[in-house]
């Protein structure tokens, strides 16, 4: 049987070797000893410090976060002296450290059963091609302009045919706004109803108050819920009202023209009420400039 003496020694010995083996390596060698932690000590981590060796010569051959070849995408392995031991840790590069820095001010935007990819929506990518986009964008920039006014300028009801990128320019504007630290909500409406709905044993007061006041109003898609009373009278109407009395900026897409959306919201399951449809429209009038984007489906 060998005596723990010889176990160590034999141990020793090869942690030796693997150690003097992975330092014919000159760049590794210096890697390791401009760390200044004493050799015997160094010895025990070989492997893991030929990691970290690895991780820093993709570091040094950089060509960008999205070809990043170390284990955790943006972060490096680093050995650091810890008295008789050396400790590992996973730290940020600066190229990641940036982006999440330039990423910051997507937390001022809100998603509510939307696409997360929204959040990349800008005014530098908007299709210029387009010409009936022009008007828009200018509403666009005379928005950002007064939005500072004692008066808040108006929000935009903008209608037109399927897939012709209403979504993306309203989100494209709030990302603009973010930057400036102004917190939007983009609310996918059909859906949202359906959420807020399952919700009146929970946080329903929480939801619907958050919606009510949130800065910058998205409701996306309006017209194509499944109109109720309970839709129209409990949630648009009183939301409509309180933003309308407060001046808080409201944007709505939509495949229906505003005509349109006032039948639909006429008729309920429990029948015609022209009178509510006609409330709710009046108050979207109030907080809207209306406009069309009618042109073709981008979706793919
Ligand atoms: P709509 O709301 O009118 O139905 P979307 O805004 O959803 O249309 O746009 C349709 C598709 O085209 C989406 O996938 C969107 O990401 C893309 N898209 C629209 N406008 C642009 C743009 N300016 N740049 C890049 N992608 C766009
Ligand atoms: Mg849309």
């Amino acid at each position: 049987m060998k005596k723990i003496n010889d176990i160590y020694n034999v141990d020793l010995t090869e942690l030796t070797h693997s150690f003097q083996d992975a330092c014919a390596d000159k760049d590794f060698k210096k890697f390791v000893y401009d760390l200044n932690i004493k050799e015997e000590i160094l010895m025990k981590y070989t492997s893991i410090l030929e990691e970290a060796y690895e991780e820093y010569k993709n570091c040094a051959n950089c060509k960008g976060l999205s070809t990043c070849k170390n284990s955790e995408k943006g972060y490096r392995l680093n050995p650091v002296d810890g008295g008789n031991i050396i400790n590992f840790s996973y730290d940020a590069c600066s190229k990641y450290q940036k982006e999440i820095s330039d990423n910051k001010y997507k937390e001022n935007l809100d998603l509510f059963e939307m696409n997360e990819e929204i959040k990349n929506a800008s005014f530098k990518n908007v299709y210029k091609d387009d010409k009936l986009r022009l008007p828009i964008i200018k509403q666009f920039k005379d928005f950002i302009d007064n939005y500072n006014n004692d008066v808040k300028p108006k929000g935009i009801y903008l209608h037109g045919s399927f897939g012709s990128g209403k979504t993306y320019l309203i989100a494209s504007l709030f990302n603009e706004l973010a930057k400036k630290g102004i917190r939007s909500a983009l609310v996918y409406y059909p859906e949202f109803l359906r959420t807020l709905k399952a919700s009146f044993q929970s946080d329903y007061d929480e939801k619907f108050n958050y919606i009510k006041k949130i800065p910058l109003l998205l409701f996306d898609d309006i017209g194509a819920e499944n109109c109720s009373n309970w839709s129209r009278d409990e949630v648009l109407g009183p939301i409509l009202q309180y933003r309308m009395e407060n001046n808080i900026p409201t944007f709505f897409t939509s495949n229906l023209t505003i005509d349109e959306l006032e039948k639909s919201l006429s008729t309920t399951s429990s029948g015609v009420d022209k009178l509510k449809a006609r409330r709710i429209i009046e108050r979207i009038k109030q907080l809207t400039v209306q406009e069309e984007l009618i042109s073709k489906n981008r979706r793919n």
